[in-house]
């Protein structure tokens, strides 16, 4: 397996961000990402999908799109749709026909910003995901840095502050989306937890200040989806694109806040009597399962087993728990940044039956 640092969720000129696909793949050089999705809002975008490459370095642009209907008001329910191999923002009207459609196109289908606030000083409303009763998704974006954005600047002050310092903005998935994840999967449901940066690099005028907020660069350096591919990537194009949306439909992957420390190398494995697996795998609990984190750095670790705390370990870089108990079991971290204990990774879970 390799590790593959994966940025996903952004717009550029053809739907509401304000750069091109140049901008993007410059901006990933300069973070030091392997991969990009670029998710423009109903329209899957063609011509730009491949490697870039600047003096030794390389990455792989991906173009899939951000489905929903343009019609509904209030504005609700944004989709998220990687590998479909054909337009499908027609089927938007019904978010369950759409998610149908992308899986019948070969597609996978990520419910985007599941909670996502209103922020009244943008004239920004609230577009959450509302439509519960929809199935056969692959998973949500359970970490969206805009979002996120969204509920610390309730006034005109704090959105000064935090454009002029965007560090300070992310601390953790919103709650509630973590909770709802939690209640996915004790209902029995696989869903794969990815992060977004949902990056816009807006230009933003408030009085004398004028600036690109939170500018694309910016956004690669904070949420990753850090993706185990089975194999090395290969550098060609297609190859490797079925390798990372295999991985993603697989949860082989992990949400990583790299701007507080890297979290590349990160782990969560369990062995069992027979068997060895992996972030997004099943293993069965006879014999008993050996559940095992390994961190790049030191962190507070929390495991928790259907959506509860079981275990902490503080200042730790790494755990081990032994079980033979079934349930979801899944990984968070926790490190001081900026004064404050922040959310720093999450890793999908390992299904022990
Ligand atoms: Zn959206
Ligand atoms: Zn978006």
């Amino acid at each position: 397996m390799q590790e593959v640092i994966v940025n996903l969720h952004m717009h550029t000129r053809y739907s509401d961000g304000s750069g091109r696909h140049q901008d993007i793949a410059k901006a990933a050089f300069a973070a030091g990402v392997d991969v990009v999705i670029v998710t423009d809002h109903n329209v899957l975008v063609n011509g730009f999908e491949g490697y870039y490459k600047e003096k030794n370095k390389k990455i792989l642009m991906l173009i899939g799109e951000e489905v929903h209907d343009q019609a509904r008001d209030p504005q609700k329910n944004h989709l998220l749709v990687f590998g479909a191999a054909r337009e499908l923002a027609s089927f938007a009207v019904d978010p369950q026909l759409l998610i149908d459609q992308v899986r019948s196109a070969g597609g996978l289908s990520f419910l985007a910003h599941p909670d996502d606030p209103a922020a009244p000083l943008f004239k920004e409303t609230d577009i959450s995901w509302v439509d519960w009763s929809v199935q056969n998704y692959t998973g949500i974006e359970l970490w969206n840095a805009l979002s996120e954005l969204k509920t610390v600047v309730p006034t005109k002050l704090q959105a000064i502050f935090y454009a002029l310092f965007p560090s300070f903005v992310a601390s953790q998935p919103i709650p509630a989306t973590l909770a709802r994840w939690d209640e996915l999967l004790s209902n029995g449901s696989r869903v794969v937890a990815i992060g977004g940066s949902d990056a816009h690099a807006l230009h933003m005028k408030m009085g004398l200040l004028s600036r690109v907020i939170f500018p694309y660069e910016f956004h690669f350096r904070t949420v990753n989806t850090h993706v185990f591919t089975s194999e090395a990537l290969s550098g060609d194009a297609n190859k490797d694109r079925k390798l990372i949306y295999d991985a993603l439909a697989e949860g082989h992957c992990f949400v990583g806040y790299d701007l507080s420390a890297p979290t590349k190398n990160f782990r969560f494995t369990a062995q069992g009597k027979d068997a060895s697996v992996s972030m997004g795998d099943e293993i069965p609990a006879k014999g008993g399962v050996t559940l095992q984190a390994k961190l790049p750095s030191m962190a507070e670790i929390r495991l928790l087993k259907d959506g509860q705390v079981i275990q902490t370990w503080k200042n730790k870089n790494s755990c081990m728990h032994t079980t033979t108990e079934p349930g979801v079991y899944r990984v968070e971290a926790y490190r001081t940044y900026l004064g404050k204990l922040r959310g720093w990774i999450y890793s999908n879970p390992i299904y022990v039956r």
